[in-house]
């Protein structure tokens, strides 16, 4: 596939609250927005007269809130939501591998990883000869890394004012677009409660502008119970009391929704799971020599035919912890073949292993690996699943699914929001049953184009 390096948009962006000295345009006041999470304004024009007749939809994800969490912590506010509307008691299955950039991204363009581009939280790109890293603000802002087209960009390409209160991707320019408001990620402040709060609050205040201004599509991320999950284990009561606090909020931001009287739909997601890790680290380097190999993770970039045949040869004897594969040769189920971002050969963990290239490098702290961890295959950790609850004017009164992949959201939620959605790897065919109008009867009833047609 191509990356296309876009350029930086001519776009007059205002931030908010820090609001900068001397600036000619008028800033977009958001009344009542909380001041501890400024947004950043892009002057998109206006709402179409369609756009502005459309119904909303209020996106959030819980990151690492496991499918069975709620029913087993009794969070009253989710199973609420989903019998009020749906949800998917037996989880929803994230892409491979099950990790939160990846998923989020697949989520908001109805791709598989190695389809939207971001195939792991961090990897190289042989033609960039650079790397991706979550932690690199300079490198998640730069548009070239992402393939695809997300809700937001969808919707300002048609006419639609979008938000996001964060979400992987969304301080970048992609498919030519960004939201209209969207809030920089800052990892040190954002899981305070005064700024878990101010994303109701600055949701609430946007969704109270003007109909020609106000977005339609607002995504919100938390970073809980994730961080819990990985520090105490899946089953750690500060992983319990993580879900019970995020379950609170979504009752919060449930309540506060209905009172802006709007027909909204509230889709409530998580990105993947959590399993206990069993034993210590794997590190691939004892089974091979893999000294002029470019690693990221557990990922392996070979420089020669040789060498990825070489490595090949010794990692797929070594261990029943994890299989090897040349990239061609990755079981299609894990759809993981066809992009050089995840390295060749490719090591996948047949259990909760913890799988790492080298060995930190002499003087570093070698730590045992996490409590719990995530990016695993589905298909054999079945911890990894995620969860799905939604219900609004556009969603059928308590109906539950069976585990569907997390790429069939993308024309679900395009259906709701009056969109027509691009070429995809999801399907509405998969969750149209869910929908009041069985996913017909609208403007778009003309067919979206996916690529996959049947519940898969
Ligand atoms: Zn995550
Ligand atoms: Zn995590």
């Amino acid at each position: 596939m191509r990356f296309r390096v876009r350029k930086m948009p001519a776009l007059v962006l205002v931030a908010l609250v820090a609001a900068l000295p001397g600036i000619s345009q008028e800033p977009q006041p958001i009344a009542g927005g909380n001041p501890a999470l400024p947004l950043v304004h892009v002057e998109n024009g206006q709402n179409s007269t369609s756009a502005q007749n459309s119904h909303y939809v209020v996106l959030v994800s819980l990151d690492g809130l496991r499918w069975d969490y709620a029913k087993r912590d009794r969070a009253e506010n989710l199973l609420a939501l989903g019998k009020k509307g749906v949800w998917a008691p037996d989880g929803m299955i994230p892409s491979y591998p099950s990790l939160t950039f990846p998923n989020h991204f697949s989520i908001v363009t109805g791709l598989d990883p190695e389809h939207h581009g971001l195939v792991a939280n961090s990897f190289y790109d042989e033609t960039k000869h650079a790397k991706y890293a979550i932690a690199d603000p300079n490198v998640v802002r730069d548009g070239s890394w992402y393939s695809g087209t997300p809700l937001w960009s969808l919707a300002e390409s048609q006419g639609m004012h979008a938000a996001c209160l964060y979400w992987p991707g969304s301080e970048a320019e992609i498919a030519g677009h960004r939201p209209t408001w969207y809030a920089q990620f800052d990892n040190k402040t954002q899981a305070t409660d005064e700024a878990e709060q101010a994303r109701i609050d600055d949701a609430i205040a946007l969704l109270k502008m003007p109909e020609v201004e106000r977005p339609h599509f607002i995504t919100i991320y938390y970073s809980e119970p994730d961080h819990e999950g990985h520090q105490f284990g899946p089953d750690a009561p500060q992983t319990k009391a993580a879900v019970l606090k995020m379950d609170k909020l979504i009752g919060k931001l449930e309540k506060a929704l209905r009172r802006t009287g709007l027909p909204i739909d509230l889709v409530v997601v998580s990105d993947h799971g959590m399993a206990k890790v069993e034993g210590g680290w794997i590190t691939l380097d004892e089974f091979a020599d893999l000294s002029g190999f470019e690693s990221s993770g557990a990922l392996l970039y070979g420089t020669s035919e040789e060498n990825r045949e070489e490595a090949y040869a010794k990692l797929k004897q070594a261990s029943s912890q994890f299989m090897a594969y040349r990239r061609k040769d990755v079981p299609a189920g894990l759809k993981y073949n066809q992009n050089p971002r995840e390295g060749d050969p490719v090591v996948v963990a047949t259990g909760p292993y913890a799988i790492r290239v080298h060995k930190p490098v002499q003087g570093k702290l070698d730590n045992g690996p996490e409590v719990g961890m995530h990016g695993f295959d589905p298909g054999r950790v079945p911890e990894m699943k995620a969860i799905f609850f939604a219900a609004g004017p556009d969603i059928v009164r308590g109906k539950t699914v069976a585990p569907f992949q997390n790429t069939n959201l993308y024309p679900w939620i395009a259906h709701m929001l009056n969109l027509q959605p691009p070429r995809i790897d999801g399907s509405l065919n998969v969750l149209a049953g869910t929908l009041r109008d069985n996913g017909g009867e609208t403007p778009n009833s003309a067919g979206p184009q996916t690529a996959e047609q049947g519940p898969q």
